[in-house]
């Protein structure tokens, strides 16, 4: 480890201190790492990385650049850099374990049924009074007159709809979410007022409304492939006419029967992500909870050493969810369709997130988002594809490429640093040494010790 004191770089760093009236915190420097762009562009070894406050200052290679006197100097030789992870569809709702997310390199999520705590802890982690992961918090859940889930916003025509968007947004949302059960004039109505409200909505595609419709109306984001499968059946309107008709989950399921993979048309897709395109309609597939719906019945769940870190009551719920299921090889092959069309998704160009639907059965907060990177990988994208739907492509859609998603001077200094290359196997996210997280940096004896005290024991 080389230390090169810069003169130079001393008087202006005091005046900076004084006219601040404060002591600025030390410089952080990483040395002799290599960074990663997740752009795509090639990987750079041996270099500098000099963080400042919440901000990178300055990246340069190793001996051409002035490593500032006062500077914490992390030896990161043969250490990767990238960009903090962002998983984009979370729902969790423990505080005291929040820092699984940081511990784990997640430095951002997209929280999906939002209330007033998740606004309280997204303003206090912003504030740096809590540890855990910037948050954007979405709307409570907007549905249909009988919503699915309890404390959701039910709406029953277009005038409730744009109502509620209106709330929402006093409220503090920062975007707006819906849900499968709207009816299709509700639907239009929030999807209008957004527009005029100048927020974003997202969520799933209801039942009642095509995805060639959502992209049209401008939702900005499709979750968990909703409306996608039967979108791309050359029996859609059929199809979707006896699915509104069903009356229960089961009776839908039904209606959509083993008929929506006999019916799947190649041409229909083309022309689906073709607008998905067009529309910049993003995708956040949630792989890792579709499949974990799929394979519930898989009894290696159980054994899962993750769960020690989920609240006893949410356990409890994961592990009655098994026991009653008997998983049908039709949900399998689903699955494995779905998978393949993220695949055919990204190279057509649809822009993709990585989100996991943490919350729901074995989808962990903070592990998981590595197990969603692995499932993109599976479905096709490269290494670096993958950690671009979860750093660049996150940024890119909250409209925050400026300040985030990449390892650029200016840019706020939410960083992982990896024992391995993640671009050689996407599976060495999960080898993390230190996590930056708006410029404080965690050690391993520090993420360490965030997780000892996050298991959640007999809570
Ligand atoms: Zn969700």
């Amino acid at each position: 480890m080389k230390t090169r004191i810069a003169l130079f770089l001393l008087l202006p760093a005091l005046l900076l201190a004084q006219s601040n009236g404060s002591r600025q915190p030390a410089p952080l420097v990483l040395a002799h790492v290599t960074v990663i762009d997740v752009a795509g562009g090639p990987s750079k070894p041996d270099m500098t990385v000099v963080i400042r406050g919440d901000r990178i200052s300055d990246i340069g290679k190793a001996g051409e650049m002035p490593v500032p006197p006062d500077a914490t100097v992390v030896d990161a030789s043969g250490k990767f850099l990238i960009p903090g992870l962002w998983d984009m569809h979370v729902h969790w709702y423990d505080r005291d374990s929040l820092t699984l997310f940081t511990a784990n390199g997640v430095t951002g999520v997209r929280e999906m049924f939002g209330n007033s705590g998740l606004l309280r802890w997204r303003d206090e982690i912003a504030k740096g009074s809590l540890t855990g992961p910037r948050m954007i918090v979405a709307s409570p859940i907007i549905d249909g007159p009988q919503p699915v889930w309890p404390n959701s916003i039910a709406v029953g025509n277009e005038e409730e709809g744009r109502k509620a968007v209106r709330e929402v947004k006093q409220w503090g949302a920062d975007f707006v979410k819906v849900y499968s059960l709207l009816p299709r004039d509700a639907y239009f109505g929030i999807a209008d007022e957004s527009k005029r409200q100048g927020i974003s909505f997202v969520g799933h595609v209801p039942f009642a409304v095509s995805a060639a419709e959502a992209s049209d109306a401008g939702q900005k984001s499709i979750e968990h492939l909703t409306g996608i499968l039967i979108g791309c059946s050359y029996k859609e309107t059929e199809l979707r006419n006896e699915v509104v008709k069903a009356k229960s989950p089961g009776a839908r399921f039904r209606a959509e029967g083993v008929e929506l993979l006999d019916t799947f048309s190649d041409r229909k897709a083309k022309d689906l992500f073709a607008r998905f395109v067009k529309n910049q309609t993003w995708q956040c597939p949630t792989l890792t909870v579709l499949r974990s719906n799929a394979y519930l019945g898989d009894q290696s769940f159980r054994n899962d050493p993750r769960l020690k870190y989920v609240p006893r009551p949410m356990r409890e719920r994961w592990g009655q969810r098994i026991a009653s299921r008997n998983d049908s090889d039709y949900v399998k092959k689903v699955f494995r369709k779905e998978v393949e069309i993220v695949g055919a998704m990204q190279r057509a160009g649809v822009p993709l997130l990585a989100g996991t639907d943490t919350g729901n059965p074995f989808c962990f907060p903070g592990f998981s988002l590595h197990d969603e990177l692995a499932l993109l990988v599976i479905a096709g994208l490269t290494p670096a594809e993958a950690l671009r739907a979860a750093t660049l492509n996150p940024a890119k859609f909250l409209g925050l490429e400026k300040t985030l998603g990449t390892i650029e001077p200016g840019k706020i200094a939410d960083l992982v640093l990896l024992d391995a290359d993640p671009l050689a196997d996407i599976r060495n996210t999960q080898k993390i040494n230190a996590v930056i997280s708006n410029g404080r940096l965690f050690d391993r004896k520090a993420l360490n010790k965030m997780l000892a005290e996050a298991e959640t024991n007999d809570r």
